[in-house]
């Protein structure tokens, strides 16, 4: 039965990939692919499948340097990432986007144990939220600590913070 599952998962990616392939113009591919990226923000933002950062800012191919995890939660390997955009792709811009519904925060005011790595995330929140009890504030938290974190990590460029609204569509900068 899993096996099943997981061959039409992977059938539902490959048909996808035909439809792209089909209704996309080649044109911006090849492009970025001869010319380089030259994207003109870094989107920070949670893995959640319902926060889309392309969709949400109508953003296309080169436009968007994009780090997902859960909760935005930030280590050595996004930093790493956020400057690899700043210095070497001279993108200055960068947004921390926290948003309403999530999960992890969810997770980290629950208070439970989390299993395995996912405590590295609870874990994260839960040092930025303090003894916050609601999910919005908690999130908002969240999104001003990264905010904090990567404006004394980083220098040379702009950092913002925003929550979107995963019912509304609307992204609300703090
Ligand atoms: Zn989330």
């Amino acid at each position: 039965m899993l096996q099943v599952e997981g061959h039409m998962i992977f059938s539902k990616l490959k048909e996808g990939n035909m439809r792209y392939l089909r209704n996309s113009d080649p044109a911006l591919r090849i492009d970025t692919a001869e010319n380089g990226q030259h994207p003109y923000a870094v989107v920070i933002c949670c893995s959640d499948s319902r926060v889309i950062p392309e969709e949400i800012f109508d953003a296309s191919i080169g436009d968007l340097f994009v780090i997902r995890t859960a909760g935005n939660v930030l280590d050595k390997q996004q930093f790493g990432s956020i400057e690899y955009a700043v210095e070497h792709l001279r993108c200055r811009q960068i947004l921390m986007l926290g948003h309403t519904g999530c999960g992890a925060i969810g997770a980290a005011l629950g208070g439970e144990e989390s299993d395995g790595y996912i405590s590295s995330v609870t874990d994260y929140i839960r040092a930025n939220i303090g003894s916050e009890k609601d999910p919005y504030h908690a999130c908002r938290l969240n999104v001003e600590h990264g905010v904090n974190a990567i404006r004394r990590t980083v220098h040379d460029a702009d950092v913002a913070g925003a929550i979107y609204d995963i019912r509304s569509g609307e992204v609300e900068w703090l």
